[in-house]
């Protein structure tokens, strides 16, 4: 799987695409590519690395410094010019600022990405998690809408929100690819979520809780409650 899809991704290159999130990927003249924040196309004052394990250290905070606890949010810090000399270093140095994403591009591509609903990845909780199956609809597509904004995280949100039953809040465009994204010799890799990530799953637990708390403070009491008090 890792060699064809560095193949794959040389191939993507050599056909034209030139990036992914907030990273433009140039191929050098002489072999190699080059990473860098596409914001910083125009600089020439950018620090240099050369490994493509630099990649870990430069996704993790921000402008700011703050920990960045989302990779795909759009937070990429500016400054850097990441030197690599082939596209195996390529694909690990994409892998650390972005897991995973080129590997389910390469899914989508050939037809093979399963896209997990809402409700399958809730109902498999367990543990302090199992509460978040007691989600209800309408808090479910409130916070999808809330959470996996694009202004949030650049991913595609291409889950439904249950079998047959699609995301009803969020932006079509946060939910759908980008119309000829898998054209041949796209320009961009788009990032794709292929299930809830451990950032939503959390927020639907603490949003069942919060609500059954609130249920349970507005019940009326029991004459045994009462008198227990
Ligand atoms: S569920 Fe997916 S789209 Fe939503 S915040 Fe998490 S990674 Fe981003």
């Amino acid at each position: 799987m890792n060699r064809n899809l560095t193949q794959a991704l040389e191939s993507w290159i050599a056909q034209g695409c030139r990036s992914i999130g907030q990273i433009k990927i140039t191929p050098r003249p002489e072999g190699g590519y080059e990473l860098r924040h596409a914001e910083d196309c125009d600089r020439n004052d950018l620090a240099t690395y050369t490994e493509a394990t630099d990649a870990r250290a430069l996704s993790f905070f921000d402008d700011a410094n703050a920990y960045r606890p989302l990779k795909t949010a759009p937070t990429l810090r500016h400054g850097w010019l990441l030197n690599l000399p082939d596209a195996t270093a390529l694909r690990h140095a994409l892998d650390y600022f972005y897991p995973s994403m080129t590997a389910l591009w390469f899914s989508h591509l050939r037809g093979e990405l399963r896209l997990v609903p809402l409700r399958e990845t809730l109902d498999r909780q367990t543990g302090m998690y199992a509460v978040a199956k007691r989600l209800r609809d309408d808090e479910g597509q409130k916070l999808v809408a809330w959470h996996c904004v694009l202004e949030k995280c650049m991913k595609r949100t291409l889950w439904n929100f249950a079998p047959g039953q699609p995301l009803t809040h969020l932006a079509k465009e946060a939910r759908t690819l980008p119309s000829g994204a898998d054209a041949p010799g796209f320009q961009e890799i788009p990032l794709i979520c292929q299930e809830a990530c451990n950032h939503l799953v959390p927020a639907c637990r603490e949003t069942v809780k919060k609500r059954e708390r609130l249920e349970s403070a507005e019940s009326p009491q029991t004459p045994q409650n009462n008198a227990a008090t």
